[in-house]
């Protein structure tokens, strides 16, 4: 165990909730691949818990967003917490790794939860940067007008660079993919475990060292591998925010329903390939 005694260790979950079947083409910045392969992408919300507290890390879409994206639509990611034992009213913290629509909707479900979110994302989802289609193509703008209205509802708690959330429970600022992405840190009994979010879309961009296509700035996305990297404690803890490979690598926690065995894996486990 490499984790340090002084802190919590919490546990940590992935939750699958929509899949796209697509090709590798859409997956890397051109040029990255002469064959094109199908490789498909999953969505996902995490959930950190310990200490008596339920942290949501990003909370997915609904069926209606799905349906107008043309994704694969599995489940309800609030509602299918009740597979961990989770109600939403236990989780106290949403922390945002960024406002893309795949991560920030639903918090309609969540009225009574803290929103962590850096203050550079939500600059970047109401400023000059918007009015460009190529900017603004994957946030919804429900989800940008649901934080600004929590702001005006004192639910807003704003990151300023890298922050520490709770203790054993910090974000850093990487940017890159959206203006204000943030990865999210967290201490668990197998060390210092990072979610990667959109950082790394997959293992294979961060590996490789091929941007995603979808990016505000490209030096901050490749910058922002190696801040990820020095913030886990090896490759292995680190877990990127749309890669099925997931859900193959880490172990099931115990006692699942069956409707969400292997869609939910214990990402405080050691990965088992
Ligand atoms: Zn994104
Ligand atoms: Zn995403």
């Amino acid at each position: 165990m490499r984790h340090d005694t002084l802190l919590p260790a919490y546990e940590v979950y992935a939750l699958r909730y929509a899949a796209h079947d697509r090709p590798r083409r859409d997956n890397f910045i051109a040029g990255s691949d002469p064959h094109d392969a199908a490789m498909p992408m999953d969505y996902f919300v995490w959930v950190i818990r310990g200490q008596g507290a339920v942290w949501l890390v990003d909370t997915g879409f609904n069926a209606e967003m799905a349906q107008r994206r043309a994704r694969q639509f599995l489940r309800c990611p609030i509602a299918s917490l009740a597979g961990l034992g989770i109600a939403p009213g236990d989780i106290g913290h949403v922390i945002v790794t960024h406002l893309h629509y795949d991560h920030a909707g639903n918090l309609d479900l969540l009225p009574k939860a803290r929103i962590h979110i850096q203050q550079r994302e939500l600059h970047y989802a109401t400023g000059c940067q918007m009015c460009k289609p190529l900017f603004r193509a994957a946030f919804a703008v429900e989800d940008v007008i649901e934080v600004v209205k929590g702001v005006y509802a004192d639910r807003v708690s704003f990151c300023h660079g890298d922050t520490r959330i709770a203790p054993g429970i910090e974000t850093a600022l990487i940017g890159g993919h959206t203006d204000g992405l943030q990865v999210v840190r967290v201490h668990t009994q197998r060390g210092w475990v990072v979610l990667a979010s959109d950082a790394s879309h997959y293992y294979e961009n961060m590996d490789a060292e091929m941007p995603y296509p979808i990016v505000f700035h490209v030096g901050d996305m490749v910058a922002g591998w190696d801040k990820v990297r020095a913030l886990a404690d090896s490759a292995q803890h680190v877990v990127p925010g749309h890669d099925p490979d997931v859900l193959r690598r880490y172990p099931a926690p115990a006692g699942l329903p069956a409707d969400l065995v292997g869609e939910v894996v214990s990402l405080h486990e050691a990965p088992v390939r």
